[in-house]
């Protein structure tokens, strides 16, 4: 990929191919509708079959290019299998979204090995798996952009979500190591850290167990993670997914080994 000739061009992925795990919900989702309005054929993945298959339903409908897989990110081989056939139909991968994640509630010290060992194979295994599967492909196409989904959490520790953090800084340390190693092939690996986004994660601080959004409970949890950021309000799922776009996209061709925060300002980083 070179430097773009216009600013249309820049953020333009016509003819581009893009992978996007955890495109069933939330900001994986609206990563992929963003993608394929940027012009992107969206291989849209999830472990719900039913609901990848929604997300490129609905970019379809919008006149856009996208299919549906079923995938566990955390499966060992399944990642490069689905890279294998995108591959193979497609004629190349461009961009890589290792977006699908999950979230558990424990300190540190009470932190359940079973549940540790499953966010450990989603959230890092499973981000490692997809690096490898798409930086073979790119690497030997001589480019491509992998943007990883890490955290605030990262930036700004919070005690009770210490393990899901992590998880998310192994994601921001694999993302630099992975970038420097790729970085000849002209292989760009980014990662991105929301702040608080509402989505079916962030959801179980208000919802019961009958499913139910609880509204008070709801304005309780987002009132004060809203006061907290600079910007006074918590994020949608179209302020990461354009992050997203960013990095996915020749604009930022010199772009490679970073973490981006679109956290309304909470942590701030040099
Ligand atoms: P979400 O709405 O729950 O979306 C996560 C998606 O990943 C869901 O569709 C989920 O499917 C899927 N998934 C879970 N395990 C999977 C697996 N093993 N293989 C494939 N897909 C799997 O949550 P989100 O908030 O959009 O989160 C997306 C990413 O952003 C995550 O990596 C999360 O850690 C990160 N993030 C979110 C926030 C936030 O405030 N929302 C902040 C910082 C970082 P099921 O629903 O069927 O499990």
């Amino acid at each position: 990929m070179q430097n773009a000739r216009t600013v249309h061009d820049a953020f333009d992925l016509t003819g581009r191919v893009a992978l996007v795990t955890g495109a069933g919900s939330g900001i994986g989702r609206t990563t992929a509708e963003v993608l394929a309005g940027a012009g992107a054929t969206v291989i849209c993945a999830d472990i719900d079959a039913g609901s990848a298959a929604e997300t490129a339903s609905g970019i379809l409908g919008q006149g856009g290019r996208a299919e549906s897989a079923e995938l566990d990110v955390s499966v060992r081989g399944a990642a490069s299998t689905l890279v294998g056939h995108v591959v193979a139909r497609h004629r190349g991968l461009h961009v890589m979204c290792n977006i699908a994640g999950t979230m558990i509630d424990s300190s540190i010290v009470d932190v359940d090995p079973d549940e540790f060992d499953r966010i450990v194979a989603v959230n890092l295994k499973g981000v490692l798996y997809g690096c490898q599967a798409a930086g073979k492909v790119m690497a030997a196409q001589r480019g491509g952009s992998i943007v990883n989904m890490s955290s605030a959490a990262v930036l700004a520790p919070a005690a009770g979500v210490g393990p899901y953090a992590i998880t998310k800084a192994g994601v921001a340390q694999l993302t630099q190591t992975m970038a420097l190693e790729v970085g000849q092939y002209n292989v760009r690996v980014n990662c991105v850290a929301p702040g608080f986004v509402p989505t079916n994660m962030t959801a179980r601080y208000y919802t019961g167990p009958d499913g139910a959004v609880d509204e008070q409970a709801k304005a309780a949890v987002l009132a004060p993670m809203a006061r907290m950021a600079p910007l006074r309000r918590v994020g949608e799922t179209a302020d990461i997914a354009y992050c997203v776009l960013y990095l996915a996209a020749d604009a930022s061709s010199f772009v490679t080994g970073q973490l981006i925060s679109p956290n309304g300002g909470v942590s701030m980083h040099y």
